[in-house]
């Protein structure tokens, strides 16, 4: 599933094919996406030029002359800068038109996906306007982190993956995050000191932060004539290495379920 850094390297990989560009039109092939897309919205933004690609949490927002379409890639979408003429494959459902002749397509084969489009402010958008800060923008602290764990008996994993509370991490750079803190997955939120709290937001910065550089460098790939998608796998510390020799200290990697979900860590390095 596209995480906040795959979503990050999609909008730096698309950004210099769509600012600046008019929409010549905008088809939707397929409307059954996570929410049904509205077809007024074709109409709404053709003619109109891409001022801005921006992005909050997982949400890619086109901001255009008449308002901002907000893309989400749901739990498999992708999307390609193709030749307008290039044929469509199974699960392309959506097609953005630019005046240069190339079209930013859209795939997607499970349709969790979404397209929305507003013409206000797409911060204040019911979807947008709870969304915790951006980890990787500097009201993303220690301190904040410190403030919202402070009566929270919750695992220190689930919280960073609750997106009321920090957005962006998702299952493998929550793991990722914690080992590079030296920090438990199942420690009580309360439970951390200040100290750790600081280390955790560092982490969880630099875990974002190393996985977007990874993934720039794949996408340069992808966006070009094949037109493959390319999630990429950057070097993980613990994430799916149980059993394996930890890359600090050797000793194996654990892995146990947390709220559905696996979780590696290392019982020596953390915490
Ligand atoms: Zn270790």
């Amino acid at each position: 599933m596209p995480e906040l850094p795959e979503v990050e390297t999609t909008r730096r990989g698309i950004e210099p094919y769509v600012v600046g560009r008019r929409i010549r039109q905008l088809l939707v092939h397929e409307r059954r996406l996570r929410w049904p897309v509205d077809t007024a919205i074709t109409s709404a933004v053709a003619g109109s030029s891409i001022r801005r690609a921006g992005r909050r949490a997982k949400y890619l927002l086109l901001e255009t002359d008449a308002g901002t379409l907000i893309l989400h890639l749901g739990m498999s979408g992708s999307l390609r800068v193709l030749p307008i003429s290039t044929p469509r494959i199974a699960h392309d459902h959506l097609d953005i038109e630019l005046d240069s002749g190339q079209t930013l397509r859209f795939n997607d084969p499970r349709r969790f996906g979404s397209l929305l489009f507003t013409t206000a402010d797409p911060e204040l958008h019911p979807l947008l306007r709870r969304l915790a800060p951006e980890p990787l923008e500097d009201g993303f602290t220690g301190d904040y982190l410190w403030k919202i764990t402070r009566r929270r008996a919750v695992a220190i994993k689930q919280l960073i993956m609750n997106s009321h509370l920090v957005v962006g991490v998702g299952n493998i750079y929550a793991s990722e995050a914690l080992f590079r803190a030296r920090i438990r997955p199942r420690r009580p939120a309360r439970s951390l000191t200040r100290t750790e709290c600081a280390r955790l937001a560092r982490a969880i910065k630099a875990t974002l932060t190393m996985a977007v550089k990874v993934g720039g460098t794949t996408l340069r790939d992808y966006v070009g004539a094949d037109g493959n998608p390319g999630y990429f796998r950057q070097k993980l510390y613990v994430y799916e290495r149980a059993g394996k020799p930890c890359r600090v200290c050797g000793k194996p990697i654990r892995k146990f379920t947390q709220g559905q979900r696996s979780t590696y860590w290392c019982a020596n390095c953390q915490k």
